[in-house]
């Protein structure tokens, strides 16, 4: 159809614009950061990376559209490898007002899939200077079953290396409990559907208390994100949920803005996390 026609013409154009700003020494692209903090006594315990593309011709693109195209081109490789060395380089940074701020980045199954993304996520690290503790990679369950084992193989060795693995999106997908049989994983992030309602609507909120129940049981960490809401929140940590992550603290914010809230909070111990978010929250360090 025209429509359809039209749609795969912006797609091939979507697709140039990538491949000429990663040329172009990554032109456009830049990263958010997104705080998490800890649901028992709110220290900001890190960030969440989140990849940002403006266009030259139409501006700001969401992830969901840009992302899966990085992925069908295997430009995802060449940006994946800037994203980590930029977000661990951050890191570092940040090191200086919160020693021990964590970064996760999240990781398409795409740069799993090549060989040389074991040794590169290494050599990140050391050129960083951090050790593999302070980085959490973050997986969704877009990988498929089969591959399992080999990405595996990858899992224990960053393992070795202190480097932890998140279940992203959990509860979305068929293959999670799989993934949770199978996978190394350190932390199991609970997807928004199940946060949004959680206080009106029973049903969900009898999922993620058993998903934490499970997570714990485990051994895993949990991160709820998506809080919005302070009876979100109540709920969230009422069910031990350790790690907190959404807009009631934070909204994704651009590199600049993240010292000026850990300065101000060395100086106060006490962060008003964001001034821009619609309800003001208050975060202890
Ligand atoms: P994600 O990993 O689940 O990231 C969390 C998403 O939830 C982010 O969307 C964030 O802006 C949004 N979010 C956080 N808190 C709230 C909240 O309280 N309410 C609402 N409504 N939304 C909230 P974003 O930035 O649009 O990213 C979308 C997805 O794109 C990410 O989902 C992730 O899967 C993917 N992505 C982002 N950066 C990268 C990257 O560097 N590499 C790869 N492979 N994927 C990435
Ligand atoms: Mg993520």
């Amino acid at each position: 159809s025209a429509d359809d026609y039209e749609k795969n013409l912006n797609r091939i154009d979507l697709q140039e614009e990538l491949r000429e700003s990663v040329r172009n020494g990554f032109a456009g692209f830049h990263l958010c950061y997104q705080l998490q903090v800890s649901g028992t006594d709110y220290h900001v315990r890190g960030a969440e990376a989140l990849l940002r593309y403006e266009s030259p011709s139409r501006g700001r693109i969401s992830p969901e559209e840009f992302i899966p195209l990085l992925e069908q081109t295997e430009l995802i490789d060449p940006v994946g490898d800037w994203v980590l060395a930029t977000a661990l380089h951050q890191c570092k940074c940040w090191r200086k007002w919160v020693p021990d701020f964590h970064i996760s980045v999240n990781i398409s199954y795409i740069q799993l899939r090549n060989e040389m993304i074991t040794q590169k996520v290494l050599d990140a690290l050391k050129k960083a200077e951090l050790s593999g503790e302070s980085l959490t990679l973050e997986v969704t369950e877009s990988m498929q079953l089969q591959e399992y084992q080999y990405f595996n193989q990858i899992f224990y060795s960053w393992r070795r290396c202190g480097i932890q693995i998140a279940i992203d999106d959990f509860g979305t997908g068929y293959s999670n409990m799989l993934m949770l049989k199978s996978l190394p994983a350190r932390e199991l992030k609970i997807d928004r559907i199940f946060i949004k309602d959680i206080n009106e609507n029973n049903k969900n909120s009898k999922i993620v208390s058993t998903i934490i129940d499970i997570a714990h049981s485990m051994n895993l960490r949990v991160v709820a994100k998506g809080i919005e809401t302070p009876e979100q929140e109540r709920l969230l940590t009422q069910m031990g949920c350790g790690v907190l992550q959404g807009f009631l603290y934070a909204h994704p914010l651009p590199t600049q803005q993240i010292p000026t809230l850990l300065q101000r909070d060395s100086l106060t111990r006490q962060l008003n996390v964001v001034s821009c978010l619609p309800q003001q929250r208050s975060v202890t360090l």
